[in-house]
């Protein structure tokens, strides 16, 4: 099989660490793969570098940090080189521009355009093993760019899409996703295998093991994602497309966001155009708005609720104290201690009653529901913070996804 190995920053965070990375690639090889391996910079690596640019200048030029912020990944690409040569094996590293990834767009959050592969391609013929610098590239005038934060792992993805690789294997520091978080029930279970969707679900809650451009990518090619660790020589969980055998009975997880604050605007008068007058500022800010709820309008006069990311709240409020009078609103209400907890699985799709569980659960725990918000496979809830372990705990169970104790 031909496979791209991804490895994370705490993968490589150390010489010993890049060691254990070495035996992986070379138990692989050795089991007839021919491998690819992309690699992250050693964690704590990029952030020291900005760290370093910015202490220099503050407003120190896009262009150059880019050009620095880079060569934390080519470190880690040359001595996982040096020590597979050092093993036999005919490796060779390559940063992103010689690998052929070229990018279009911001410097810090350039986006792939195109990967001229064929050099990549041509090595993997000769029996050699390329050891890629992810999160890099070069654009069409020459520049050393950046993909954002964790864009090593949208790196591997699109390198295994266009070397036509049969799976993406990334390799962390966690063994898998889990139904929920291990830290609040602590016999949540690792989910086998687990449908792009639902992983993206996962992750816009907060789950930040992929980037979430390397899942939409992934997605969009049917490109397979085994996620494992590299600490554990034990599977990890698959993320593929959706199949039969996925029609679970119950969800597949329960995920939850605490970043998360409400916005009232009371009393505006209900006609066309109110809302985009509510919201157009509000991303004309880029604040990120998700829920939302209009109420039913009483004598020409109706209620708009919305959630923002927290950070974003006291922003929030301020933008639409301005705005306030134009909007002509009686009033405007927030509370930043809601968080957001949702169920997820395409299991939704084949039962039905989903929901209605949902709310019972919650009801039976006396936990107000204060806003909910539905997807195809998902359902989400904004109650108060000081519930979400509660919240996730109960409905982990009565959904039937704790593992049994052993
Ligand atoms: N080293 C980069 C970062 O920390 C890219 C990556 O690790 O994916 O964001
Ligand atoms: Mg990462």
């Amino acid at each position: 099989m031909r496979i791209v190995q991804k490895f994370g920053g705490t993968s490589v965070g150390s010489l010993e660490r890049i060691r254990k990375t070495a035996d992986i690639v070379e138990s692989s090889l050795q089991e007839g793969d021919e491998i690819i391996v992309v690699v992250s910079a050693m964690s704590g690596e990029t952030n020291r570098l900005i760290n370093m640019a910015r202490e220099m200048d503050a407003n120190a030029q896009p262009r150059e940090v880019d050009a620095l912020v880079a060569t934390g990944e080519q470190v880690t690409a040359a001595l996982l080189a040096i020590e597979l040569r050092r093993r036999g094996i005919k490796a060779c590293s390559f940063s992103g521009a010689q690998a052929g990834f070229q990018t279009r767009g911001n410097h810090a959050k350039a986006r792939i355009s195109n990967i001229e592969s064929r050099h990549l391609t041509k090595r993997l013929k000769q029996g050699d093993v390329p050891v890629v610098a992810g999160f890099q590239g070069v654009d069409e005038s020459g520049n050393i760019t950046t993909l954002g934060r964790g864009g090593s792992d949208t790196s591997a993805v699109a390198l295994a899409i266009a070397i036509k690789a049969d799976r993406c294997d990334i390799y962390t520091d966690v063994d898998g996703i889990y139904s929920t978080d291990p830290r609040i029930v602590s016999n949540a279970s690792k989910i086998d295998r687990i449908s792009y969707e639902e992983m993206l679900e996962f992750a816009s809650l907060g789950a930040k093991v992929l980037q979430t451009r390397s899942v939409e990518l992934a997605m969009r090619y049917k490109m397979p994602i085994h996620l494992r660790s590299s600490f554990e020589p034990v599977e990890g969980t698959l993320v593929m497309e959706e199949d039969e055998t996925m029609e679970r009975e119950t969800i597949t997880g329960v995920a939850y966001n605490r970043d998360e604050a409400k916005v009232t605007i009371l009393g505006i008068p209900d006609h066309p155009g109110i809302a985009a007058n509510v919201f157009g500022p509000v991303a004309h800010a880029e604040i990120n708005v998700d829920v939302i709820v209009q109420n039913v309008s009483e004598k020409g006069f109706t209620d708009i609720t919305f959630t923002v990311p927290r950070s974003d709240y006291a922003a929030t409020i301020a933008l639409l104290e301005t705005t306030r009078e134009k909007m002509q609103a009686r009033d405007v209400l927030g509370d930043n201690t809601v968080a957001k907890v949702s169920i997820i699985g395409v299991g939704m799709r084949s039962h039905t009653g989903v929901a209605r569980k949902m709310f019972e659960v919650l009801a039976k725990e006396s936990i107000n529901i204060q806003m909910i918000t539905t997807s195809e496979i998902k359902v989400t809830v904004v109650i108060e913070e000081q519930y979400v372990d509660q919240a996730v705990q109960s409905l982990h169970r009565e959904f039937g996804l704790d593992q049994p104790e052993t």
